[in-house]
């Protein structure tokens, strides 16, 4: 160990047995100068300060270092005024090395990750994205979703330990952040980690390396709730079951709140030991399932607004109908539809949407609902009627609205649309055109197409219709 590292970790120790303003005080900008056969040799920048630190805290720290690293049979203090300069970085500067146990997860929004100070540890932070609010409640886990409102309101009370249970995808995570947030939000001054059982398992091992598993301890225990995401992964891992057993017993003692989530219930948690199922148990257990229909369109709704995108409800429901694994395939597909309607200009669409469920190929043999690839790549649209059909029904208007006479305008954009694409497309004549628009003039069809294309080239959502139906007419 480097010996600024060492010192560290013996005023980690320290800080059980001195007071922290007497560390503040006494121990600030301290070093170790010199390690050697098991003696170490500790440099204080004032006389003062080096001699209230001998006169009364030199067992205090001997029997810390011992600690730390029993091969040390031996200490000595040294004045060294060099270590007040705040260049000197042998120093431990106090006041830094305090904040590090103030490290509240929340404070740094926008990154996922925060180390925390000099333990090596790292720790995941809530992310802002997953709330209560905007989890969308079916019949299946109204539940809950109604304990995890309950912990949010009151952590610590009668939901101790919450446990969470359901397969992959199905929103167990963005209950248990959803609720850390939630709970943050009525008691900003609560501590909240969050981690999942990996990220924990990892910093055991890490810390058995070390020699270090009190660092992990002090730091879990500052918890006020405590949120461990897939627990299934302790399964045989007995050291960092019983690591998180005490941690879970000393916090629950303080009635601290616990937050666990597994992807089966307690009982079928095969390779865990029956002290730490017999916790789980003792607290509260709701599953969650996959959402019926209803239930997945409105996710898709919320989605999109999430995402600040108009989608049709024609494309959402056909989404909604074939999808059948997990919310998380659900929102793949969306981002996926609409990540690859951006790169082309358009919007999703059935068709698009149905090319993309084909390549994932997750329905084995199912059919896709409302989607036959084999019709659709054959209509390749060719005479002004059908053209005019899809261009209303993209629109959601009637053809006798495009073809007739109002000049609205929800009918003259698919109606100068509808031209642009004959003209364009189909290479229609300018009066050919004007006559499939319910006897148009030669001008009037000319103009339209003139206007579109103009239009164009700086209206980025009517090129992106223009594409979306250019699509279904399989052009
Ligand atoms: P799990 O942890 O169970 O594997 P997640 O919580 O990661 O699943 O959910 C996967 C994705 O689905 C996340 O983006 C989440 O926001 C979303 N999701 C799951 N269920 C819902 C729901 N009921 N309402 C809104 N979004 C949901
Ligand atoms: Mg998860």
């Amino acid at each position: 160990m480097e010996t600024k590292e060492l010192w560290k970790s013996i005023l980690n120790e320290l800080k059980d047995t001195v007071r922290k303003g007497d560390l503040l005080t006494w121990f600030d900008r301290t070093a170790i100068l010199a390690r050697q056969n098991g003696s170490i040799t500790i440099g204080i920048p004032t006389l003062f300060a080096r001699e209230e630190v001998v006169r009364k805290f030199t067992d205090k720290v001997f029997d810390a270092a011992k600690k730390v690293d029993d091969t040390i049979g031996e200490i000595s203090f040294h004045l060294d005024s060099k270590l007040a300069n705040k260049d000197d970085d042998r120093a431990v500067d106090m006041g830094q090395f305090f904040k590090q146990f103030d490290t509240k997860m929340r404070k740094l929004p926008n990154k996922q990750e925060v180390k925390i100070g000099n333990t090596g540890l790292t720790s995941f932070m809530l992310n802002p994205r997953y709330a209560l609010d905007n989890f969308v409640v079916g019949s299946d886990t109204r539940l809950a979703h109604a304990a995890c409102m309950a912990v949010g309101f009151q952590p610590g009370g009668k939901y101790n330990p919450l446990f969470i249970y359901g397969g992959v995808g199905l929103g167990k995570t963005h209950l248990l952040q959803g609720t850390g947030n939630e709970i943050l939000k009525n008691y900003p001054d609560k501590i909240v980690i969050y981690g999942t059982a990996e990220k924990f398992t990892n910093e055991i091992v890490e810390a058995i390396k070390k020699y270090d598993t009190k660092g992990i301890r002090d730091r879990y225990r500052r918890a006020d709730v405590l949120i461990m995401d897939d627990i299934q992964f302790f399964a045989n891992k007995g050291r960092t079951q019983e690591e998180f057993f005490h941690t879970f017993n000393e916090l629950f003692d303080a009635n601290k709140q616990i937050i666990i989530s597994s992807d089966r219930p307690p009982k079928e948690l095969d390779g865990i030991e029956d002290r730490l199922i017999s916790r789980f148990e003792s607290g509260m257990i709701v599953d969650v399932h996959f959402p019926d229909y209803e239930t997945r369109l409105a996710i898709l709704q919320e989605k999109c607004k999430e995402h600040g995108e108009l989608i049709s409800r024609e494309v959402l429901d056909f989404i909604a109908s074939n999808v059948h694994h997990s919310v998380r395939e659900l929102e793949g597909v969306l981002l996926q539809a609409i990540a690859q309607a951006a790169l082309e200009s358009s919007t999703p669409t059935v068709r698009s949407v149905g090319d993309i469920l084909r390549k994932l190929n997750r329905n084995g043999d199912a059919p896709i609902i409302g989607y036959e690839p084999s019709a659709r790549e054959h209509r390749r649209v060719k005479n002004a009627g059908e053209l005019i059909d899809i261009v209303a029904a993209y629109f959601d208007v009637g053809v006798s609205e495009i073809v007739g006479p109002k000049r609205n305008r929800e009918f003259m954009v698919p109606r100068q649309l509808g031209m642009y694409l004959l003209r364009h497309e189909l290479q229609f004549s300018y009066d050919r055109i004007g006559a499939e628009f319910g006897g148009r003039n030669h001008s009037t069809s000319m103009h339209a197409c003139n206007l579109i294309g103009k239009q164009l080239k700086k209206d980025e959502k009517l090129l992106r219709d223009v594409n979306a139906i250019k699509r279904e007419m399989g052009l």
